[in-house]
This record gives C-alpha cells, structure tokens and sequence, in this order.
C-alpha cells in the first residue's frame, strides 16, 4: 500500500486572563514549554477506530508557539486530534482530582484520628499529599469529530488559543486559567534563570488548581505553598478564588524559591493550617521570615516582569515602593514598637529587605511622618564621605546559597532567619556590606531611635 508524508502543525496560545500580562505581552502569547500530543484515527470497514499517538512534542520557547508532527503513513483520510499536558521537566500544574482528596480523607478515617490531636491528623495527612498521586490532565485543544476525515498533505490547524468561548477544553475555564499560570510561572522562572545558574528555581516546581480540601472549612482554608512537597494550592471554593489574585500567585511561588534555596524546613505546612495563617505577629522569627520574603520577593518579581509597582489590592490604586517604612509608620501601622519585634513580622521583613536594598540611604529620614522614608533636603556636605551599602537583588538572594569563599558554607538555615543571623550573613557575603553598615540597618530599624541614615553612615573626609 502506497506510502504517503503527513504533517499536522498549529500554534498554542493564551488569551491573558491578568491584566498585567495583557499590558505587557498584549492580548494574547504563544505558549511552550509542555507535552502536546497528536493522535490521528482512521476508519475501518466504515467505523472510527479507537485513537492511535503519533507523536509526543514539546513547543520549543523560540517556536512562537508552533508545534509539528510529521510521519509516513498510508494515504487513506484521518481525524486528528491534539492534546496538551501543562507538565515538562520544570513545571507542572495539577487539576482538581477530587475523587483523590475524598479517597484520602477516607483513607485517614479521620474521626479515629482526631482524637489523637489535630496536629498528628494534619501531620498524617500531608504525609499523604505527596505529588505522586497527582495527575496532570491531558486538555483536548482540537478534535476532528465530523466529516470524512483529512487527507494527506500539510495540515494547518493554525492558531489554537485558551481563550473564553473557544472549542474543547480551549474555552475551558480551568484549562484556560492553567494556560495563564503556566505562561506566568514560566516568565518568573525564566527571570530567576536570567539572574544566573545559582539563582534559579533548582527543583520542578507543582502547582495545584483548582484546590479545594474538603478537610477544611471554605472560609478558612488559604492557598499555600507546601515546603514538604514544594507544591503550591490555589484555592478556589464556594468563598475564595484566590486564582483571581496575581499576588498570590507570585507570593506562593517565591515561597517555593525560598523553600529551594534554603535548609529543609518541616512545620510550615501544618503551623498554616493550624494556626489560621502564618501572618502578623509571629513567636517564630523564621516564619515571619519566610513570610516577609515571599511577599517582598513577589514585589521584586512584579516590578521586574511588569515595569510598575504592585498595588496594595489586586485592583487597587496605593502602589507598594521599594523603598523601607518609617519609624512611626513601624509602629502605627504594624504595632511594632522595638526592634526586637520588627523580625516577628512578615512586614517588618519587607521593610528591613527594603532598607538593604535602598540605595543612596544618606538621602532619606526615617523619621516623622508618612508610610515611607521621605528624601531630606539636606544639600550634600562635601567635608563628608558616606557609604552606600546597598544590597542588588541578587545579593539578596545570595544570602540563601551555600558561597563557600563568603564563609557561608551552608544554605540559609531557620536558627540564622532572625535578624541578627541575617545582618551576619550578610556582612560576610556581602563585600559592600560592612559592620558599620550593620550597625547603621540595626539602627534605623529602631522604632525607639531617631537616628538619620547620614549620622550612621557618614564620616569626615581626611
Ligand atoms: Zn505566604
């Protein structure tokens, strides 16, 4: 039987759902990255068979989306159909499965537990929400169901787009919100990598959406990101549509990066749930760490990704700056009223990160009033010379990882997420960063004192 060339090509892409993506990429981006998998059948004695894979390809980043198959085959006319898995070696996104979620909570014959304390419970639980169970869909983003079939030849399906009202799972509302996150999970790991090998995310990053655990309660259940298993949940349930929210996208993946690049911490995950939420006023330093640098980081990302600062809500119109908070806006705003309380506070992170990467420090106050630190008008004294330690982004980032030659011989670890240990890190990895400019960050932190950045930082010129 003759032997004839078939080639089945199109492009993927994404009708953005984030207004953030659609100012900076426009209305639609091509998409790469993952599995797209082109099945073809053809009729025998008068019926359909059953589908038959061709070819597993990935869309390359350079391809703009377009994928190809091409085989040799026999001439007679087929259907096609062509699927996509939102997986690759990187990144992968998770649907509901919540046949699975029943199956476990039953599995855990939870009454029995319960009594044996919420903690074990949860403990027991997360030992299950392993990513193994997990599944990523295959979405259905063409399918020929009517008609005698293609023939031979180039077919083009052109363009296939995740966009609202589209055919298949195209116009799939969670197929179409798992194309976006994967789009923009992509750039934020694309950033990272651009920033250097050691920076970037250093595991497969799992992503979960929609979630919904039926363990808990919709009004309190929050997405999160797991540091056992380095997942992130999206809720989406009858109260929360946290996928609705860029910042907490972003937010819950720089966990993940923080989780990555620093010692294997356990307890987040369970202290989350039972607590509520790892937000406020923390006992533990580490956690109002890990807190303070997800939500400093997400603000670095925004700005780099979309040119602008992130505003206080999603659709809201106060900008959050880059630049620390003043004294007084420490303690009205956040109720922190020593330095010893400023590391408890997931906020008060975000400011002592913003202080260690303001440059040109000797031109603010901390003090008086207003959110943050105000430029003085002091005219620049010649007779003096300042420092200007600043921390760049990666230096940031660099107090995470092992640097040998720095004297930081391990990753960041909990017992050094407080201030002091921090500060030490970076003094000894930071050349710029110095104990007179430890002394000056410690200082300005104080919401006891009213020191000025230039009598901390300045000294006669000889
Ligand atoms: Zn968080």
């Amino acid at each position: 039987m003759a032997q004839v060339g078939w080639t089945l090509r199109g492009r993927v892409l994404v009708e953005h759902l984030f207004q953030e993506l659609t100012d900076t990429y426009g209305a639609t981006s091509p998409l790469a990255g993952f599995r797209v998998r082109v099945q073809a059948r053809q009729r025998v004695a008068g019926v359909w068979g059953s589908w038959k894979k061709w070819d597993d390809v990935i869309i390359n980043e350079d391809d703009a989306g377009a994928f190809q198959v091409s085989k040799i085959k026999s001439h007679h006319n087929r259907r096609f159909r062509v699927q996509v898995q939102f997986k690759s070696a990187d990144l992968v996104i998770f649907g509901a499965h919540r046949t699975l979620l029943r199956q476990v909570s039953r599995a855990l014959r939870l009454r029995t537990l319960r009594s044996l304390g919420a903690e074990l419970v949860l403990d027991q639980l997360l030992q299950h929400f392993t990513r193994l169970p997990y599944q990523a869909d295959w979405h259905t983003i063409h399918v020929d169901r009517t008609g005698n079939g293609r023939r031979a030849g180039v077919i083009d399906l052109g363009d296939l787009t995740f966009e609202a009202n589209a055919p298949n799972d195209l116009g799939d509302r969670v197929a179409h919100r798992q194309a976006e996150l994967w789009f923009l999970y992509s750039r934020v790991m694309a950033l990272f990598e651009g920033l250097g090998q050691d920076y970037r995310f250093k595991k497969k990053i799992a992503v979960k959406y929609p979630h919904n655990n039926p363990l808990l309660g919709d009004r309190i259940e929050a997405s999160y990101a797991n540091p056992e298993n380095h997942m992130v949940y999206i809720v989406e349930n009858s109260v929360w549509d946290d996928y609705a929210r860029i910042d907490y996208m972003l937010h819950e993946i720089m966990h993940i990066w923080a989780y990555q690049h620093s010692r294997r911490e356990k307890g987040m995950a369970w202290q989350l749930i039972i607590h509520g939420d790892t937000h406020g006023l923390q006992n533990r330093t580490w956690v109002a760490f890990h807190e303070g640098f997800a939500e400093w980081g997400y603000h670095q990302v925004y700005r780099r990704l979309f040119g602008r600062n992130p505003t206080i809500a999603a659709a809201g119109t106060t900008d959050i700056q880059s630049r620390p908070f003043k004294r007084s806006d420490l303690i009205s705003r956040y109720g922190l009223s020593s330095l010893e309380q400023v590391d408890r506070h997931e906020w008060g992170w975000v400011s002592i990160l913003n202080l260690l990467t303001t440059p040109d420090l000797v031109n603010y106050t901390f003090n008086g009033n207003g959110r943050y630190i105000a430029r003085t008008r002091a005219r620049p004294n010649r007779a003096l010379v300042c420092d200007d330690p600043a921390l760049a982004f990666t230096d940031v980032l660099r107090l995470f990882i092992t640097n040998r030659r720095s004297g930081a011989a391990r990753q960041l670890g909990r017992s050094e997420m407080n201030l002091a240990g921090f500060l030490q890190r970076a003094v000894a990895v930071v050349p710029q960063f110095d104990r007179t400019a430890r002394t000056a960050v410690l200082s300005l932190l104080d919401p006891a004192q009213n020191t000025m950045p230039r009598d901390l930082l300045c000294r006669p010129r000889r």
